[in-house]
């Protein structure tokens, strides 16, 4: 039987071993001593703790990682999300060890992992883009150019950014000359690149991606789109599936896009190519990531497709058994990322969950990893759980999350729950009408998040 060694934690590596086990292969679970009650710990055949909760010394430390799979005889490594999932020098390790990377290969992931280089292959496989600068710029002066040329605001992007950090938003020329060498000093010491380029700001986009599967024999799928525009400082907080704005020949032409610049790379595995979309419906590339995302449930929810076991099953060289013709969008998905924090300012509040009940029915999902008695460590992020719904209309899944909110019991710590029902009542958000400076706008966050 195959053993998987988890490169990660939270609610993810907890999904990922729901997979494992579901396609009878064995796992390895590694954890750092903050982590030692976590339930990826608990749940996973085998556990093995890599050092201390400062994740540059575990869960980002690849010598222990590596000593982990080779002492329990891993097969592969699975990253999750975040952490090093979008590290090529470790899928190089992996491969240097002959332990199958579940992702794609380090050159793929070099091509398309830093912005710049990403943005030069989706040109190359004739993606639509923003106006901006074709690649890295060079100094202060062609900064000036280029922002003048496409008109003001610009949004200035690290390279090596993500997360929603490495980003500044560039009102005129004054602004640009501060900002561009404040984004290079920055990027510099958080990305280890000081690489910047500025495309065209939008006002008012929505963020939609596209999900895309692959396996090792070319065959390449998408399986649609995620609106993911309920965003704090450029970070996902409530995404759904499909996009209500979203016909399916718009779906048919934007997945082409995801599927081209898949094809320009030979891409395999999972991956995300994210765009921004204007009042006209006009896409424009933006990124790709590499790997599962946090909100790929919304997707398998409509088209029941099972991700991280495909993700799984094509590393280990299976074929893919669908056609694009077999994909077909059933329904309406909604996800509310729950973290510890407070409702208002959004401050981490970790604690001990001293009580803890999850909602459930009918096309209800919860993928987490807390527990009655478990305490939310402060050394992370907070995302304590996902909760999931599938309903036939958009209507429907509101009414679901919204019952199901209500349902969710968790105490002895703050959480956003009360933040997602106020999202939930606003009109704008119901009448999907919101674009991703709604939060901003519409008053729950303060900061304009730059
Ligand atoms: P990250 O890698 O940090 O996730 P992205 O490039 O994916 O960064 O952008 C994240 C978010 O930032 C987008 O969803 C959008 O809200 C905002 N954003 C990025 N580029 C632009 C732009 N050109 N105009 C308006 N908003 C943008």
């Amino acid at each position: 039987m195959k053993k998987i060694l988890i490169a990660n934690r939270g609610e993810i590596a907890v999904r990922i071993i729901r997979a494992c086990r579901e396609l009878g292969l064995k796992t390895v679970a590694v954890y750092s001593q903050a982590d030692k009650h976590s339930l990826h710990a608990k749940l996973a055949d085998e556990a093995i703790c890599i050092g201390p909760a400062e994740s540059k010394k575990s869960y980002l430390n690849i010598p222990a990682i590596m000593a982990a799979a080779e002492i329990s005889g891993a097969d592969a490594i699975h990253p999750g999300y975040g952490f090093l999932s979008e590290n090529a020098a470790f899928a190089d390790v992996c491969r240097k060890c002959e332990i199958t990377f579940i992702g794609p290969t380090p050159e793929q992931m070099r091509d398309l992992g830093e912005k710049v280089a990403a943005r030069a292959v989706a040109r190359r496989a004739g993606l639509p883009f923003l106006p901006g600068s074709n690649g890295a710029l060079p100094d202060q002066e062609t900064a000036r150019r280029t922002a003048r040329e496409i008109g003001y605001p610009v949004i200035l992007k690290a390279s090596g950014g993500g997360g929603g950090r490495g980003m500044k938003i560039v009102y005129n020329d004054a602004e640009l000359e501060k900002a561009y060498l404040n984004c290079r000093t920055e990027a510099a010491a958080a990305f280890g690149n000081s690489e910047v380029y500025l495309e065209k700001y939008l006002e008012n986009p929505r963020h939609v991606e596209i999900q895309i599967l692959a396996d090792k024999h070319g065959n390449v799928i998408h399986l649609g789109e995620r609106d993911c525009s309920v965003q704090r400082r450029h970070q996902k907080v409530i995404e759904e599936a499909p996009c209500p704005h979203i016909t399916p020949e718009l779906r048919e032409k934007v997945g082409g896009y995801a599927l081209s610049l898949a094809r320009e790379v030979g891409y395999h595995g999972a991956g995300t190519v994210e765009f921004l979309m204007d009042d006209d419906k006009n896409v424009y590339f933006m990124e790709m990531n590499t790997r599962i995302q946090v909100e790929h449930p919304v997707t398998e929810q409509v088209t029941g497709i099972d991700l991280l076991q495909w993700q799984i099953r094509v590393a280990f060289g299976e074929k893919l058994p669908f056609k694009q013709s077999d994909i077909k969008i059933k329904g309406h998905s909604i996800e509310c990322r729950i973290n510890a924090e407070d409702p208002k300012t959004f401050a981490p509040w970790p604690g001990l969950i001293n009580n803890y009940s999850v909602p459930g029915g009918f096309g209800v999902r919860v993928d987490g990893f807390a527990y009655h008695g478990y305490t939310v460590v402060p050394h992370y992020d907070s995302l304590v759980a996902k909760l999931i719904v599938h309903a036939d209309t958009r209507e429907q899944a509101l009414a679901k999350m919204e019952s199901a909110l209500r349902e969710y019991i968790i105490d002895g710590i703050r959480t956003n729950i009360p933040f997602h029902l106020d999202v939930l009542a606003h009109p704008e958000f119901r009448n999907s009408r919101h674009s991703t400076r709604f939060l901003e706008r519409a008053g729950f966050v303060k900061n304009k998040g730059t």
